[in-house]
C-alpha cells in the first residue's frame, strides 16, 4: 500500500468504522458540484445515479456561490424515485466564497452572498435555520479557514469537513481532525467535494438515523462521523483541467467579447469616413450627395443650398 493509502487508511479507522456500508447509520456526501458550479461539468442525473449505487441516503448541493442547481438536482432525484430507485434526500446548500476561506452553508432556504467575513455569513446561515460547516479546513492550497479564526469562532460554527479528499482537503486534514478532537469538538464531516459525478461519496458524513432531519439534528449535536478515501490522482487532474478550461473559455470569451465590441466600433467609424469620402468626392463632382446613413445627414447638406423646409421657403419668397 502507498504511503498516502496508508494515511487515508489510518484516517478511517480514528474515525471509526461506523461509515462502512452495510450498517444502519445514513450516510450523506455534504459537499457536492453540480453543473450549477463554473468549475463542473457533473450533470445532475449522473449524480444521483452515481450517489444511489453508493447507498447514499442524502447529498448536499453545495454548488461555489450560487443555488442554481438545488431544482436540477431535486428534479432528478424526483424522477429517479419515480423510477423506483432508492430514495435520496437532496439537502439545499451553497459552498459560500467568504473572505476567510469556503463554508459549506448547508440546509439554508434562500441563496448567501459571498465575500462576506466568516462570522456574517455563519450569523445569516443560523438566520436560515441553517447549519454551518467550514470546508477543507487549513488548506494551504484553497481558500480555506485558517486556525486562529477557527480558535475564535469555534463556538459559532457547527462542523467541520474533517475530511475532504480532493488535494485542496488532503493537505491538512490530519491536523483539522486532531485539533478538532482536541479544541474545537465541532460535528465531523466528510464530503467528496467532487467536481465529477462517479465520485460523489468518495467521502461521506456517518450518522445515526435515516433521513435529512436526523442528520440536521446529529450535526448540531456533533455526532457525526466522516469516513472515506482520497481522489484517485487522474480524477483531480481532470478536475482542475475542467476547473482551468472553463475558467480559460469564460476569459477567452470575454476577451473577444471586447475585440468584437472594438472591431464593431472600427468598422462604424471607417463605414462613417468612407461615406463622408464618397459624399466629399460627389460634392467636389458638382453632384447631390446619394442619400447617406440617417444619423449623418448633417454632413451632406450642400454648401449654398442650406436644408430649409419648404414652407419657410415659400414665406420668404425663397431668399436666403
Ligand atoms: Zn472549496
Ligand atoms: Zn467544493
Amino acid at each position: 500500500m502507498s504511503g498516502q493509502g496508508m494515511a487515508w487508511q489510518q484516517v478511517w479507522v480514528e474515525l471509526g468504522a461506523a461509515g462502512e456500508p452495510g450498517t444502519a447509520c445514513g450516510r450523506a456526501d455534504l459537499h457536492v458540484h453540480t453543473s450549477a458550479s463554473f468549475d463542473c461539468p457533473a450533470r445532475p442525473a449522473d449524480i444521483i445515479w452515481n450517489a444511489v449505487q453508493k447507498g447514499l441516503t442524502a447529498v448536499a448541493v453545495t454548488d461555489h456561490d450560487t443555488v442554481a442547481g438545488w431544482g436540477p438536482m431535486e428534479e432528478a432525484a424526483r424522477k429517479a424515485e419515480d423510477l423506483g430507485l432508492a430514495h435520496l434526500e437532496i439537502i439545499r446548500g451553497e459552498e459560500v466564497s467568504t473572505r476567510d476561506g469556503h463554508l459549506l452553508a448547508l440546509f439554508i432556504e434562500e441563496w448567501i452572498a459571498p465575500h462576506r467575513p466568516l462570522l456574517d455569513t455563519v450569523r445569516e446561515v443560523h438566520a436560515q435555520g441553517g447549519v454551518a460547516v467550514v470546508a477543507h479546513p487549513l488548506s494551504p492550497l484553497v481558500s480555506s479557514v485558517r486556525r486562529r479564526l477557527l480558535d475564535e469562532l469555534a463556538g459559532d460554527i457547527d462542523g467541520l469537513e474533517v475530511l475532504n479528499p480532493s488535494w485542496g482537503g488532503y493537505a491538512a486534514r490530519r491536523t483539522a481532525w486532531q485539533l478538532n478532537r482536541l479544541y474545537w469538538h465541532l460535528a465531523a464531516t466528510g464530503g467528496s467535494d467532487a467536481h465529477l459525478a462517479r465520485y460523489v461519496g468518495q467521502a461521506v458524513t456517518v450518522y445515526p438515523g435515516a433521513t435529512a432531519l436526523d442528520l440536521k439534528a446529529a450535526l448540531l449535536e456533533a455526532a457525526t462521523e466522516a469516513a472515506g478515501a482520497p481522489h484517485p490522482w487522474y480524477a483531480e487532474l481532470v478536475t482542475i483541467g475542467s476547473a482551468f478550461s472553463q475558467k480559460s473559455a469564460q476569459r477567452l470569451s470575454a476577451i473577444l467579447r471586447a475585440q468584437g465590441r472594438r472591431a464593431a466600433r472600427r468598422s462604424r467609424r471607417a463605414w462613417h469616413r468612407m461615406v463622408g469620402g464618397a459624399a466629399a468626392w460627389r460634392l467636389r463632382q458638382g453632384q447631390r450627395p446619394a442619400a447617406a446613413a440617417p444619423d449623418s445627414d448633417s454632413q451632406f447638406i450642400l454648401p449654398g443650398r442650406p436644408h430649409r423646409p419648404a414652407e419657410w421657403e415659400s414665406r420668404t419668397g425663397g431668399v436666403s
